[in-house]
């Protein structure tokens, strides 16, 4: 079996769901289990609808609410074909739009909004666009049945970014899918929603459609794993920022997780894990543009001598110093600055250390204040805000000479504040002000992929 998991612009109108509708009916015999997002913007809306809510604007709330309803309306309208269907389907989605009007309302009176208020109503979106398409596939003559992935998609109850819980997962997939998959169904199904083992509805996080299809072909061993967005595949860069972007044929796991992970928002940096673990392509695909081959993320890609692979970049960084002459030949001092981070969860992505100094960032600011204050109890601190993360990826990187050079030349006059050198050691990564990153990274842009370094990788990208 495959996973195929379709992005918001996949499926933000009729046209697109009919074209994922087609994708999806020539992988039929190849038994596809189809993940799906919300239609494009509807999650942003309907987090918006919940913050009118808690500022008792609900006038506001009521009408993106209308706003969004009438778009669901409209692609059915447009999509579904049987009368009946479509009154059918009408009368869900407004039943679906009044519960959250209520909703809004108790949060109104309530003056509070929680996070477990936010994933019950940021669920809608997903629940919403997988009902039509469910019914859209059985009327196209695809044997295709919705599962809600609230039944399977076990999570703690960290609302807002839920953490999976694999064996839980595991147990439900294999009693609830498998054997539908097995019959020849094409299971239609939620990305990014889940539930507690109590069945409170959760969230994986924005952006976390990739993750549940990742999830989803681990549980199952799937042969495959297809991320369908808007774009040609993974790119030399975002292509938002540089026009010139190229497409990348292949890349390894490890390359796309640190390209997900520091910023390039085309895979949510969690999805590659699930994969990994099992060993499973995943395949990145636009469509736009269905018949264009995409990017495969494999384990172990063709060697190539293009050293860098491409440029991520992240923004709403913060750097903390922490400075302290007690660090001098002491042992122990990393532990107390990194316990207090753990203290208030909160994730430390870049670290240097000196003699005496050790700079970190986080992209988390919300705890800042306590961080600062507890560090204080033993070392001195600054801050600098507004900075954002330069990240330059590629397997080779390590092994060839001049890679730094040519970097740094291509920046030579913005002011690099903080310098890391993966772990992994097949990333570089900066840290320079946010005002600068855009411009940063097309000077990188043009340094290591203006001509196309290597045919064998990098491809031009189409035009959707
Ligand atoms: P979807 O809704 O399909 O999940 P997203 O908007 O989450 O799509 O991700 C696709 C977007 O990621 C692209 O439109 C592009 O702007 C952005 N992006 C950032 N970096 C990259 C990159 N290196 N390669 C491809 N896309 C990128
Ligand atoms: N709809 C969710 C979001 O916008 C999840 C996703 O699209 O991956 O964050
Ligand atoms: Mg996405």
């Amino acid at each position: 079996m495959i996973v195929m998991k379709f992005g918001g612009t996949s499926v933000e109108d009729a046209r697109a769901m009919n074209t994922m509708i087609e994708v999806v009916s020539r992988e039929r015999q190849r038994n596809p289990v189809v993940v799906l997002s919300a239609i494009a913007g509807a999650t942003n809306t309907l987090l918006g609808t919940a913050q009118f809510a808690v500022e008792s604007k609900l006038d506001d709330a009521n009408r993106l609410l209308n706003e969004l309803l009438e778009r669901h309306v409209l692609i059915l309208e447009n999509l579904i074909t049987q009368r009946s269907n479509i009154q059918e389907l009408i009368l869900e989605v407004r039943r679906r739009f009044d519960e959250m009007k209520n909703l809004c309302q108790g949060i109104a009176i309530l003056g509070e909004l929680t996070n477990r208020s936010r994933d019950a109503i940021a669920s809608v979106g997903e629940r919403l666009s997988t009902l039509i398409v469910a019914r859209a596939m059985v009327e196209h003559g695809l044997p295709a049945e919705l599962v809600d992935a609230r039944s399977f998609m076990v999570t703690d109850d960290r609302y807002v970014s839920a953490t999976p819980l694999f064996p839980h997962i595991e147990e439900r997939t294999r009693a609830l899918l498998a054997p539908k998959i097995a019959s020849g169904t094409i299971i239609v199904t939620q990305g990014f929603i889940g539930s507690t083992v109590n069945g409170i509805t959760t969230t994986l996080g924005r952006g976390g459609s990739d993750y549940s299809a990742a999830i989803i072909g681990a549980t199952l061993g799937a042969e495959e794993i297809q991320i369908w967005t808007d774009v040609d595949g993974v790119l030399t860069a975002d292509p938002r920022i540089v026009t010139a972007a190229k497409k990348l044929k292949v890349i390894s796991f490890r390359e796309a997780s640190e390209l997900a992970y520091f910023g390039a928002r085309v895979l949510h940096p969690s999805t590659i894990l699930p994969a990994v673990k099992k060993n499973i392509p995943v395949i990145v695909l636009n469509s736009k543009r269905p018949n264009s081959t995409g990017t495969r993320i494999v384990a172990d890609p063709p060697k190539s001598n293009a050293a860098v692979k491409s440029i991520a970049s992240k923004k709403g960084i913060t750097v903390i110093n922490i400075q302290s002459t007690r660090m001098l030949m002491a042992y122990g001092f990393l532990e107390s600055i990194f316990s207090v981070f753990s203290r208030h969860t909160t994730p430390v992505d870049l670290v240097a250390t000196s003699e005496v100094a050790v700079s970190l960032t986080i992209d988390n600011s919300n705890q800042l204040g306590d961080i600062v204050k507890d560090l204080e109890q033993f070392a001195e601190v600054s801050v600098l805000n507004n900075k954002a993360i330069l990240c330059i990826v590629g397997e080779q990187m390590h092994s060839t000479v001049g890679i730094a050079d040519r970097i740094f030349r291509a920046l030579a006059d913005i002011n690099v504040v903080m310098i890391s050198q993966g772990a992994s050691e097949i990333n570089m990564s900066l840290v320079i002000d946010e005002a600068q990153i855009n411009e940063a990274v097309k000077r990188l842009h043009g340094e290591f992929f203006e001509p196309i370094p290597a045919l064998e990788i990098f491809e031009s990208i189409g035009v959707n």
